[in-house]
């Protein structure tokens, strides 16, 4: 029997864990399930799984919380330290599906608690890559990506023998736009954006999949996941989302994991690691799928890309900037305040703007955080004026 906490229970990903743990109660038991103000949702789930504990990020919605749960024996509570609080009991299992960089103090405080830590949330691992990296070693927890290329990569890696991995290749749909010319994604609409050929996704992260910002804050993720330098990290439009990602080795043989495009594959790999569970997921059918197709990611067309590599390769608060940037820059895009070209403009303004010492702490990063966001807040009143 394995504890399970679920931060970001009501997303995307987080209906996607749910849906597994569920599936199999002699196994898993809810500690925890936490949201911003989903309390329709979030009670539901609590209930049905007997949790422990519902936490809501907003602390608005706590009474609305506490009367949905009245009666149950759910214990309720609010606001982003009651998140932090959730994140620390120290479930065996914590998955990370809050989305932005503010699911970065919860995931620390999962990380304190050690046991394993699976990372969809992928922001914070962005931002504060490092610090993650060494708070897991420090406090013995595991960490497990879930995000689908990354949990592929992991599944191909050999860590006993990373120098002789000659590079890692990140697949990418291409989004909805891969075909678009600059003109016409000059005139896109949110609805257009979020929708997505192969996955279905939170809106953010679905605007990161047109923009490509997503390979991008997805080739820093992976440099912070595996030892491996940044430039052996390659991009490769795949637009079936077939093969999750590939590891090429010095003697030739390239590994890749293949599946369905189900987020409960990679969250199944993570939820029952290091056995196999089951999935209610078809097998993949390959004659039907009949053709796998490869092409280079066009960089004029998705600058988010080059500034998403730039970012890296410069280190220090430059990842953070791109993805606070980024973060204001999709929010004002998904409330029709700003055109679809316009987000990577304001990255760029913003990274052009701003160049912080590199942060050393949490702290630091959560201020370099608020000071890229309150700087791009600014360029996107420019473009609305
Ligand atoms: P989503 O928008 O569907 O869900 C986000 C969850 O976080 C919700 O439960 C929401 O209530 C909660 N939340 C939002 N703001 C919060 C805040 N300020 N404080 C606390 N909780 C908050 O998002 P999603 O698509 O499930 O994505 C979650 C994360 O996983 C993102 O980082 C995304 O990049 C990553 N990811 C998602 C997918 C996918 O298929 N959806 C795949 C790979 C990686
Ligand atoms: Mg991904």
């Amino acid at each position: 029997m394995r504890t399970v906490t679920i931060l970001g229970a009501t997303g995307s990903v987080g209906t996607s864990t749910l849906d597994l743990v569920e599936r199999e109660p002699e196994r898993f038991r809810v500690r925890a399930l936490t949201a911003n103000c989903d309390v329709e949702r979030l009670a539901a789930a609590a209930i049905r799984t007997r949790a422990e504990l519902a936490v809501v990020a907003d602390e608005t919605c706590l009474p609305a919380l506490r009367e949905a749960l009245a009666g149950t024996k759910v214990e309720a509570a609010g606001g982003p330290q009651a998140v932090c609080d959730a994140a620390e009991l120290g479930a065996d299992w914590t998955m990370g599906a809050i989305v932005g960089c503010a699911g970065l103090a919860p995931t620390m405080a999962a990380i304190r608690a050690g046991g394993t830590v699976v990372l969809a949330n992928k922001e914070p691992l962005v931002s504060a890559g490092d610090l993650i990296m060494q708070a897991a070693a420090e406090h013995g927890a595991t960490l497990l990506p879930a995000d689908s290329e990354h949990n592929a990569i992991y599944q191909c890696f050999d860590f006993a023998r990373p120098e002789r991995v000659r590079r890692i290749i990140l697949t990418a749909s291409g989004g909805p736009f891969r075909d678009a010319t600059l003109e016409q994604m000059a005139a896109v609409t949110r609805e257009q954006a979020v929708a997505h050929p192969n996955w279905s996704m939170g809106a953010k992260i679905s605007v990161d999949s047109a923009t490509m910002m997503n390979k991008g804050l997805e080739l820093i993720e992976a440099a912070r996941l595996f030892p491996v330098a940044a430039g052996r990290i390659e991009i490769v439009v795949h637009r079936q989302s077939v093969i999750h990602s590939m590891v090429d080795y010095v003697d030739g043989s390239m590994l890749a994991q293949l599946g369905p495009s189900d987020m409960r594959v990679p969250i199944a790999h993570c939820l029952a690691w290091p056995d196999r569970m089951a999935t209610p997921m078809a097998p993949l059918d390959l004659v039907k799928l009949g053709r796998l197709d490869f092409e280079a990611p066009d960089p004029v067309r998705f600058r988010a890309l080059a500034l998403a590599r730039t970012a890296l390769e410069e280190g220090g608060a430059r990842p953070a900037i791109l993805n606070a940037a980024n973060e204001v820059a999709v929010a004002a895009f998904l409330a029709d305040r700003i055109g679809f070209l316009e987000i990577a403009a304001i990255v760029e303004d913003t990274l052009s703007r701003y160049a912080p010492e590199a942060p050393e702490t949490i702290d630091a990063v959560i201020a370099i955080d608020a000071e890229a966001r309150r700087l791009a807040g600014e360029r996107v009143e420019d473009c609305v004026a």
